[in-house]
């Protein structure tokens, strides 16, 4: 048995090495890989802004559309597009070179809309889920985690990781212990 491994060691999301993790939400070796992880999320942002506006240009009624409409509504490739229309799945038509038009009615019942597939519900206010059904026991973090009780219960007090004693058993939130293991080197 290796001595208690009382830090996290994670893997940068950025840049790949290893780093410790300061707190339950450190996911970036350093300032650096922080700030380029900003700008990138920043990048996306303005982009799907982008999208938005040439969403907003789309005439409502209007059921053929642009390539770059459909891309802007939908989020899906030209590639693809050029796919579905090549194997006859969506209909088409062509007003000259590079001026395919495609249906919006059609594409409607293949794809969600490219805002509804981002808007995935993001959890606001930390809720901590103390329902047994909704917590592992020390032990079975150990376990699952392969290490040992006494680190777990340290890694719990360093990382302010809430617990609730039944009986015999000490139980913590599973969202929060998936959450601090995910990424950790074992
Ligand atoms: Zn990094």
């Amino acid at each position: 048995m290796p001595a208690a491994k009382f830090e996290i060691i994670r893997k940068c999301k950025i840049c790949g090495e290893e780093f410790l993790a300061k707190t339950i939400d450190s996911w970036y070796c350093s300032k650096r890989c922080s700030r380029i992880a900003w700008k990138r999320k920043d990048d996306e942002r303005k982009r799907n802004l982008k999208l938005d506006e040439i969403v907003k240009s789309i005439p409502k009624k209007q059921d053929y559309i642009k390539v770059t409409e459909a891309y802007a509504l939908f989020g899906i490739s030209r590639d693809t597009l050029y796919r579905l229309i090549h194997k006859g799945t969506i209909s088409h038509i062509n007003l000259g070179t590079k001026q395919i038009r495609v249906s919006k009615e059609e594409l409607m019942k293949l794809y969600p809309l490219r805002r509804k597939a981002l808007d995935k519900p993001k959890t606001v206010a930390k809720i901590y889920r103390m329902e047994e059904k909704d917590c592992y026991t020390i032990g079975e973090v150990s376990k699952k985690n392969k290490l040992d009780n006494s680190t777990v219960y340290l890694h719990i007090r360093k990382y302010s990781i809430p617990t609730r004693q039944i009986g015999n058993y000490v139980y913590v939130p599973k969202k929060e212990i998936d959450n601090l293991y995910k990424g950790m080197k074992i």
